[in-house]
């Protein structure tokens, strides 16, 4: 079924995933309505825990048609681009603190065939992304520090997704505002009103005390909220 433009997206971070019946986990996911597969990848460098490479997002793709949302923590991002999108990610998004050359970055992820997404830590200000908004199809404000799943969503990044909302207005981008980190039935309502599209979800998604399906339900009524 086609989203409008203004339908919530739930993407689902494998992060928080049974990796012993990946395959079972994703199918399940789809089963029940999942929009994205989102996919977070860490280097023990720029975050300190070690997740996931190209190698995953290649079973994934085997798994599942559903869009491939890979999200890139670590350093030298420009390095392993060619390999996600070989791989089969559909969108890929680099952090503005460690991607100096952004602008060639951004535009290599788009040469490679994948849609680019620019993401910001709590900590860094959204102006930080002001000359990139017309290069990016998707703005991820993290609302964790990134490193691990399960964490708390931190409410005062809340102001920050309205500033970029309001940015991409003014540069006429269709850029969505996706947010990442402690996403639960709960705070999703306010991202959503705060300006966000796109909801990354792990733990609500993978670990809900009811299983997989339930906890898709649980987000889709939050959302319509
Ligand atoms: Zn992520």
């Amino acid at each position: 079924m086609m989203k409008t433009n203004s339908e919530p997206i739930l993407s689902a971070s494998i992060l928080s995933a049974d990796f012993a019946c990946l395959g079972e986990q994703i199918s399940e996911a789809e089963a029940a309505g999942i929009d994205w597969i989102h996919v977070d990848v860490m280097d023990g460098q720029f975050v300190p825990n070690i997740s996931m490479g190209p190698f995953i997002v290649e079973t994934c793709r085997r798994i599942t048609t559903l869009p491939l949302d890979v999200h890139l923590m670590i350093e030298h991002p420009d390095q392993l681009i060619d390999a996600f999108a070989e791989a089969g990610a559909s969108r890929i998004s680099v952090q503005i603190e460690n991607t100096p050359h952004v602008y060639r970055t951004l535009q290599h992820i788009r040469a490679c065939g994948c849609q680019p997404g620019i993401v910001l830590n709590p900590g860094t200000p959204a102006h930080r992304i002001e000359s990139v908004l017309n290069l990016v199809d998707l703005v991820l404000v993290m609302t964790v520090n990134p490193g691990y799943s399960g964490q708390q969503f931190i409410p005062d990044v809340l102001p920050k997704i309205t500033q970029v909302k309001t940015m991409l207005e003014v540069a006429h981008s269709n850029a969505v505002i996706e947010v990442d980190g402690g996403i639960t039935a709960e705070t999703l309502p306010l991202a959503f009103h705060a300006g966000a599209q796109v909801f990354v979800t792990a733990t609500a998604v993978f670990k809900h005390s009811e299983g997989i399906a339930a906890g898709i339900r649980a987000l889709r009524k939050a959302a319509s909220l």
